[in-house]
């Protein structure tokens, strides 16, 4: 596995690669990797010819009350993780932005609600992170984890609106032993934070369970979820169109999706799951 620190030295790495005819697939991550990373890995491999995976916290999705300076790193524990799944390059720039980057990619709509609605500028720092490394890496596919799925509705809606010549492979959302979403951010958990984020994924199970035995009514199921949630502060709990990710009116018909954001301490975690028929990734 090679070690590529410099924007330069990667377009450099990737336009060979390209010439070569060698396809290329790419995960893009903040680091800290646990297994979820991995299962993204895991999808795209088998689908290229090389597989570049890149660890960089991008300072333009943090807010700024938010973890930047005390997002979780683990440099050899990642390069052994990326190493283990076949990665060809792991970039690593210690700075992504040429001087003078002047650049903001926006999505409307889709970021207006969810996560996008509770951090101001979260997904114009993701979309425009991922097209700079859509740009860097010459990524024939890229893959993005559903357990963040807001961001993976807006990436698509970039490559889709920008005809970017990328096309991006959704990965499922994979849970601990414990049911939690895995998460680098489940590292700031305290052992009775942890016991009390079980809850979020059981209160979407049940709301999930609930409209497979037949409630319709959102407003019954956010209820019911509501009632099963242990945590500091709420940051949301809503039953959305999957498409659109505007709220549900009625459930049943339509793919829909459960999200929720909670805080334990300064911690704020988030989890999801599909309510209703699956939808389908087209
Ligand atoms: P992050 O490093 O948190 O920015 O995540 C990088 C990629 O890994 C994103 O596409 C995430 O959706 C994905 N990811 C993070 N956690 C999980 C998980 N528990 N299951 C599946 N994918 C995940």
């Amino acid at each position: 596995m090679e070690l590529i620190r410099t924007a330069e030295a990667m377009v450099a790495w990737a336009d060979d690669a390209r010439r070569s005819g060698a396809t290329i697939g790419f995960v893009p991550t903040m680091g800290f990797l646990h297994p979820g990373h991995a299962s993204l890995m895991a999808l795209v491999r088998p689908r290229c010819d090389r597989l570049v995976v890149s660890v960089y916290v991008n300072p333009l999705q943090f807010g700024p009350t938010e973890d930047l300076d005390r997002y979780p790193r683990d440099p050899e524990g990642d390069a052994a993780l990326c190493r283990g799944q076949g990665t060809d390059v792991l970039f690593a720039p210690a700075d992504l932005y040429p001087t003078g980057f002047s650049t903001s990619v926006a999505v409307h709509g889709l970021t207006d609600t969810l996560c996008g609605a509770s951090r101001p500028g979260h997904f114009a720092g993701v979309a425009t992170v991922c097209a700079r490394l859509f740009g860097v890496t010459r990524a024939n596919l890229a893959a993005f984890g559903d357990k963040d799925f807001q961001q993976l509705m807006v990436i698509r809606r970039m490559v889709r609106d920008l005809a970017l010549p990328v096309s991006i492979v959704p990965g499922p959302l994979v849970r601990d032993v414990d049911g939690v979403a895995l998460s680098s951010r489940n590292t700031y958990l305290s052992a009775s934070d942890r016991t009390a984020a079980r809850t979020l994924h059981q209160a979407l199970f049940a709301i999930r369970d609930a409209a497979a035995a037949g409630e319709t009514d959102p407003a019954a199921l956010l209820a019911l979820g509501r009632s099963r949630i242990t945590c500091d502060r709420l940051d949301y709990l809503e039953l959305v169109d999957a498409e659109t990710l505007q709220p549900a009116t009625a459930v049943g018909d339509r793919p829909a999706r459960a999200l929720v954001a909670a805080y334990y301490g300064k911690t704020r975690l988030i989890d999801n799951v599909g309510v209703g028929p699956a939808l389908s990734w087209g």
